[in-house]
């Protein structure tokens, strides 16, 4: 029947979803844990009970489906990136709190780092920025400040890993300390275009190379579950990152091909294809997912206010009651009246990447309503995604053909309308709403010959409605004008 498994291990929940071969979910399971908050800025999670969290869900997903883990082919992880735990090679045990991707704690070092010139180093051979979002100043940090790392490090006594490979050591019963490459190219120590842990980086953030794992391709023979786990052993047939993850379950595996994911905040991925292109437009180079033999680079850029700007009318304005209620109330009126709303809450994203932007209303009059306020606020969210996705098209030096959308805020008929007409360009929705999940399922699958190539995977998307550009001419140019202006204002205001 060809039953894989999908292991997302999120930020704020664990899931588990079992999938057939034509990408029907069978059962699916999904636990919260908890964020710790233990200083201003910072943001842990337990290791421990992100492990004993997927472990269950994984559990309660074949029950739900009525399946034993002897009939499931291959299991496919994909999780949370950036987050990083350290542990004992010995116990297993680690050595602090796992650092999540959202803390800032070491802002100051990657401070003094750019200040020492140290940054395009780090660009050049990464495709990433020097921020305390990626792995190595988390990894430094713990070095440097949990009682005895360093030593132990040294000795040789412990691991590094990403959650990917904590859940890999933890499912193999510590027989593989292993990570795909989409992973290790987030980490801020991965030389991107010659495929390896580089030395230089390793040597400047005093990392031993006795702690990092082993990188494969996102597409391959990762290990097997220990028997007692579920019962059976269960191939690891596919590993990656939560964003690159979405961009293979969309389908997205040919050069040119792009997805956004609507949710809190968004996440555009472009495939560009077997060659890292360093981007001219300050977005970041990373590593994609591709079938086994090839491999694939991607130019990501985030938005960092997203979905979160609809939340801020609903519990911050309580203009709406519900995110969907939104719709409605947009489509009240024809036009935002001249309103333009930057949801610069926590400053400006690729391919701005302004911290000290803040949020920004301009244009109101005595004539203003709610309305015109929820209008302006979906027109905020695209034309954000619009910047990044021009940067990228910039990059490519070419078009893009269609956006693929996924993410709470994609069932937005009015949201997409208007992307599409920002862009020039068609935005499909898949009816398919797990795409991470089902690229996971999809690098498990092609590993274990559930499917033969990506063109297969092209047979089981569905399409749920494509949105043609409707708009055109100098309405578009003056308003993507009077944009840029609004985003003039909204910039370095703190
Ligand atoms: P995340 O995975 O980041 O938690 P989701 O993909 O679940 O996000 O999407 C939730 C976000 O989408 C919320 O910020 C919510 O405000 C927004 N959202 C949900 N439904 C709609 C809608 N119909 N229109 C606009 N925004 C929506």
């Amino acid at each position: 029947m060809g039953i894989l498994l999908a292991l997302d291990q999120g930020t704020t929940s664990s899931r588990a979803i079992v999938f057939d071969r034509f990408g029907k979910i069978l059962g699916s399971a999904q636990r919260e844990f908890r964020q710790s908050f233990p200083m201003p800025g910072w943001v842990e999670h337990d290791p421990e009970e992100i492990w004993r969290t997927q472990f269950e869900v994984v559990r309660e997903a074949l029950k739900n489906a009525s399946l034993e883990a002897s009939q499931v082919v291959a299991l496919g992880i994909t999780n949370q990136r950036e987050t990083t735990v350290v542990w004992d090679r010995k116990t297993g045990v680690p050595v602090s709190p796992a650092i999540v991707w959202q803390d800032r704690r070491t802002s100051e070092r990657c401070d003094t780092l750019r200040l020492e010139g140290f940054e395009e180093t780090v660009t050049q051979k990464t495709g990433l920025t020097l921020d305390p979002y990626f792995c190595a100043t988390k990894v430094e940090w713990i070095l440097n400040q949990v009682p005895d790392a360093r030593s132990k490090a040294e000795n040789g006594d412990l691991l590094f890993g990403t959650v990917d490979t904590w859940l890999i050591w933890k499912l193999t019963g510590g027989a593989v300390h292993a990570t795909d490459i989409t992973n290790a190219s987030r980490t801020l120590l991965w030389n991107l275009k010659e495929g390896r842990w580089d030395d230089e980086l390793l040597e400047r953030f005093k990392i031993p190379i006795s702690m990092m794992p082993e990188v494969k391709p996102s597409c391959s023979h990762f290990g097997e579950t220990q028997k007692e786990l579920f019962g059976s052993p269960v191939i690891i047939g596919g590993v990656a990152g939560d964003q690159q993850a979405a961009l293979f379950g969309q389908n997205c595996s040919r050069p040119g091909l792009a997805k956004n994911t609507y949710g809190t905040g968004c996440f555009a991925l472009m495939n560009i294809g077997s060659e890292a292109v360093m981007s001219k437009s300050r977005l970041l180079t990373t590593a994609a997912c591709a079938e086994q033999g090839q491999n694939a680079f991607a130019l990501e850029g985030s938005v960092f206010c997203g979905g979160s700007a609809v939340q801020w009318l609903r519990d911050g304005l309580g203009i709406i009651n519900s995110a969907a209620e939104i719709e409605q109330l947009a489509l009240s009126v024809e036009d935002t009246g001249g309103v333009y709303v930057v949801p610069a809450f926590t400053g400006l994203g690729a391919p701005h990447w302004d911290s000290h932007a803040r949020g920004t209303i301009v244009g109101i009059t005595r004539g203003t309503t709610k309305a015109h306020l929820a209008r302006a606020t979906l027109e905020g969210i695209a034309f954000q995604v619009m910047d990044v996705l021009k940067a990228m098209e910039m990059d490519m030096g070419e078009p893009l053909c269609e956006l693929r959308v996924d993410g709470g805020a994609s069932k937005n008929d009015l949201l997409m309308q208007m992307q599409a007409d920002f862009l020039g360009t068609p935005v499909v929705r898949s009816k398919m709403t797990e795409a991470t999940a089902l690229g996971a399922a999809f690098l498990a699958g092609l590993t274990s010959h559930v499917w033969t190539d990506t063109r297969e995977l092209d047979e089981i998307y569905q399409v749920d409605r494509v949105f043609e550009p409707t708009e055109s001419g100098d309405s578009i140019l003056d308003r993507k004008h009077q944009w840029t202006q609004a985003l003039q204002r909204a910039g370095r205001w703190d």
